[in-house]
């Protein structure tokens, strides 16, 4: 049993003051007690204690991109290019390799749990490798190095555009039906379960995008995905470009948000990525199924994409996310705060989403996203902590419930992931200082 005392802590939506947290040996919380003082044998945090940060959407290799492609113009789609040329090149062991340092990376900067939208299943001709696990099991056994919450979201990936063949560069990420990605998805669940303790890693689905799964299949998909069980996350890529919308309705006479309610999609375990580009019929079909909406404005703001409607979103009722997506940046505080930003430059007004909210978005959402007891100090969540300095630089003065506004993730001084602290004072607890994880960084993006 571990107990953990930090001067202010943030308790249901607010900051308290000398709060104790007994952390079981499971790594869940067992108490919480405010208003008390330190004992002997405390673990004693620095700063202000929020919840870690639960990041929604993550494409682990994309991080290989940051910082390299910036100078010959270009849109989502010529990016794509260079995207795939990264996943043409990544094997099981330098996938592995990467996810471990990107994952260590955003450990450092406060997530502490992520969902990871994986499609890289196969060889890059599209045969499966001698272990059909490959690849998923790199990324468990990076998650488990680093010491980030993973959920596995297994990717259908069928079709580069409404029933048109992959193209040669995706052929990796194809399953050929939507049967065979269900009975993969079955074993590496099975598999999972067996290696991993629950909540360390889990294993949901993901439907690339209307683009990548054929009308045909999304039935099969709902009804296997459905076949799984209510805890069962689905997430999906929904109009994050016009290009998206346009070909779907020319296809098929709906919006992508429409043909997924057609085929029966929506609902509460459903996280609708980006959701940039809505109808206001989408926004009402979102909110009314109490889907998550996990909005990655780092990435929307990189890629181009545009300002999605999140305070619609949420007043129909949608539950709103974060995610890093692209990784462009890795820093839940940032992510959160640009989240308002968009909002302010979209509407000319100031306080679309109050602080309390915004670190909702950054915990409670993505705990809705991804199913785990995560994302608030409370008993019988997780002990996700992240101490951030409430006096550097960047956030001397402000006040401890508006951190989210000025703090970042140079002000995150140390991070505890089930009880267990992972990263502190720039040094994580299994791969030493995190110069190293930058060299290995540094390496494998050249
Ligand atoms: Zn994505």
């Amino acid at each position: 049993m571990t107990v953990f005392w930090a001067g202010r802590a943030w308790l249901d939506g607010r900051v308290a003051d000398d709060v104790r947290v007994r952390c079981d040996e499971a790594g869940r919380v067992a108490a919480v007690e405010a208003g008390v003082g330190s004992e002997d044998g405390d673990r004693r945090l620095p700063g202000v204690v929020y919840p870690g940060g639960v990041n929604a959407h993550s494409h682990a290799f994309h991080r290989l991109l940051r910082g390299r492609t910036h100078d010959g113009g270009g849109s989502f789609w010529t990016w794509r290019e260079l995207m795939y040329r990264e996943a043409a090149r990544l094997t099981p062991e330098s996938y592995q390799r990467i996810a471990t340092a990107v994952y260590a990376e955003m450990v450092a900067a406060g997530w502490t749990s992520v969902a990871e939208f994986h499609y890289v299943h196969h060889q890059p001709d599209g045969t499966r490798y001698a272990e059909p696990h490959a690849m998923e099991l790199a990324l468990a056994r990076a998650a488990r190095a680093a010491g980030i919450r993973l959920t596995l979201l297994d990717t259908c990936y069928l079709s580069s555009g409404f029933g048109a063949p992959l193209t040669e560069r995706q052929a990796r990420f194809g399953d050929g039906s939507a049967e065979a990605w269900l009975e993969r998805l079955a074993a590496l669940r099975t598999r999972v379960a067996q290696e991993y303790p629950p909540g360390e890693v889990s294993v949901g689905a993901a439907l690339h995008s209307v683009r990548a799964v054929p009308v045909q299949a999304l039935d099969v998909a709902a009804a296997g995905i459905a076949a799984f069980g209510a805890a069962m996350p689905l997430h999906v890529h929904l109009s994050e470009q016009p290009a998206e919308n346009e070909a779907c309705l020319a296809e098929t006479g709906f919006t992508p948000t429409e043909l997924l309610a057609e085929h029966g999609l929506l609902g509460p375990r459903l996280s609708a990525v980006h959701a940039t580009h809505l109808t206001r019929t989408d926004i009402e079909l979102l909110g009314a199924a109490s889907a998550t909406i996990v909005m990655c404005p780092s990435t929307e703001a990189d890629l181009g994409d545009g300002i999605g409607p999140a305070h619609a979103l949420r007043a129909a009722g949608a539950t709103i996310a974060l995610g890093s997506d692209q990784h462009v940046l890795l820093d839940p505080l940032v992510e959160a705060r640009m989240l308002e930003q968009g909002e302010r430059l979209a509407s000319g007004r100031r306080g679309r989403f109050s602080p309390a909210e915004l670190v909702a978005a950054m915990t409670i959402g993505g705990a809705a996203s991804t199913g785990l007891e995560v994302g608030e100090i409370r008993v019988g969540a997780f002990c996700d902590l992240i101490a951030i300095d409430p006096d550097s630089l960047r956030t001397a003065g402000s006040e401890d419930a508006q951190l989210v506004m000025s703090a970042t993730s140079a002000d995150v001084l140390e991070v505890v992931v089930g009880g267990v602290t992972r990263v502190a004072n720039g040094v994580h607890a299994v791969l030493g200082p995190l110069s190293g994880v930058a060299r290995t960084l540094a390496s494998v993006a050249r």
